[in-house]
């Protein structure tokens, strides 16, 4: 309930200015943001904005029947026009109907697209998940070169390096194809199936719907029985074999130590070859930072030409609340320039007139509204870490000039009102 007469969506939450929380923080929301583009100009990734709903079907076909997301966690909704429509629960469905829609896939070669987006899940509210939640993204399309598979990986942790985060696992696994697959779950099934009354209900939903997903229980007993399951990369066919080694190969080479976890399965069934997890143990139970994977026959699922690609999503509350369990700050953005402290009325007229010229010539500059006493605007020169508070009273006005003081090693001078600009530009 909230203190008023409507309240917060469960599972949702408000970002604003200086909020304890740091995944609520819209300050340092936008810091992420600008080390985010900025990782994605060096990489060379272009953005890309796509609606937040789309037809309920692109995500059936997409992310698949079977998963968790698509029976369980979409919030959908038919329109007045009679439409299934859906609030996209992650990004690549999304940007790849988008890329055939808009022809991209037509300039041939290879392309890199990132996104900013909210996705919703209908999931059970805890630390660290959301039933709506930010990531930050990327898919490149058009090359099956394990090169890029490389490429992704170590953009991630560049954001993460960037970001503060100091502590985390590379994981990564090749998740075959719909071949190799099928082979490899046809064993795990069949090494399953005299232990299968030891299973939860879930586990033996799983066993029926969708077999590899068992290999990503909690489940105590099921861990302890899966341990000594088939893996699936002995299952890879050759081609597969060999992109994984080279991914490995690259990865070693770039010097980032990665561990190779053959039961990573994600909550996707369009995953073909590369997947990869980044976990934080600065996280708790919602342990995952981000993940992607290389999806080679998605395009075509979806209508479009054989394109391969590979994209990651990393949940950008998560950075933020492992930043803050690390005690980690990153470098926030400076107070403004200059504070307007004035006293009496025609103080305050040639106050706001310098306030206008100093905005007009690009000088961060700030005033309080409102006529309280000189102390308490003081005060909020101080709280808006500005470094230099403009003093101006009735005898500063007669004489033409402002009172400049220094807020960090508090010295002062009179300065002529019309130097002001120049001097602080
Ligand atoms: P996924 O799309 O499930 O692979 O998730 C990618 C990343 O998004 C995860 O590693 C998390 O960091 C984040 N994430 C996924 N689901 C949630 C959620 N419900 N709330 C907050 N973050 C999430």
């Amino acid at each position: 309930m909230g203190k008023f007469k409507y309240s917060l969506p469960r599972g949702t939450h408000d970002i604003y200015p200086g909020a304890d929380g740091w995944e609520h923080d819209s300050i340092r929301w936008n810091v992420l943001e600008e080390i985010w583009r900025d990782v994605c100009r060096i990489y060379g990734y272009h953005e890309i904005r796509t609606p937040m709903f789309e037809s309920t079907d692109l995500f059936k076909r997409s992310i698949g029947d079977g998963t968790d997301i698509v029976n369980k966690e979409m919030y959908t909704f038919e329109d007045l026009g009679g439409r299934s429509l859906t609030l996209r629960p992650e990004g690549t469905a999304g940007v790849l109907r988008a890329y055939l829609d808009t022809s991209l896939y037509a300039r041939g070669g290879v392309t890199k697209l990132y996104y900013i987006n909210e996705h919703f899940r209908y999931e059970r509210p805890a630390a660290g998940r959301y039933r709506q939640h930010v990531q930050f993204g990327v898919e490149a399309l058009g090359t099956d070169d394990p090169a890029i598979d490389a490429e992704v990986i170590q953009m991630m942790l560049a954001f993460y390096r960037r970001a503060g985060v100091t502590r985390f696992t590379i994981k990564v696994n090749s998740v075959g194809s719909t071949e190799s697959r099928a082979a490899y779950v046809a064993a795990l099934k069949e090494f399953v199936a005299p232990y299968l009354s030891e299973f939860s209900e879930e586990g033996k939903a799983r066993f029926e719907g969708n077999p590899l997903r068992m290999l990503d229980t909690k489940n105590e007993r099921e861990l302890a029985i899966l341990a000594n399951a088939p893996k699936l990369t002995e299952y890879l066919l050759d081609d597969e074999r060999s992109h994984f080694d080279a991914v490995c190969g690259y990865l070693a080479d770039a010097g980032l130590s990665y561990e190779v976890d053959p039961y990573l399965v994600r909550g996707f069934d369009y995953y073909t070859k590369t997947a990869f997890e980044v976990q934080s143990p600065d996280l708790g139970a919602q342990n995952a930072l981000g993940g992607g994977g290389r999806y080679n026959k998605l395009v075509e699922d979806l209508g479009g030409p054989p394109t391969p690609g590979i994209g990651f999503g990393m949940g950008v509350e998560r950075v933020l609340i492992a930043l803050q369990q690390l005690g980690v700050d990153m470098p926030l953005p400076p107070g403004p320039t200059a504070f307007v402290v004035t006293l009496g009325d025609s103080a305050k007229k040639a106050g706001i007139k310098l306030l206008s010229d100093l905005r007009a010539a690009g000088i961060a500059a700030e005033i309080e509204y409102g006529g309280r006493s000189m102390k308490a605007q003081m005060r909020s020169a101080n709280d808006s870490k500005a470094k230099y508070a403009l003093i101006l009273g009735e005898d500063e006005v007669a004489a033409g000039t402002v009172q400049v003081k220094n807020m960090v090693d508090s010295t002062q001078e009179a300065v002529a009102i019309g130097e002001i600009v120049g001097r602080l530009s």
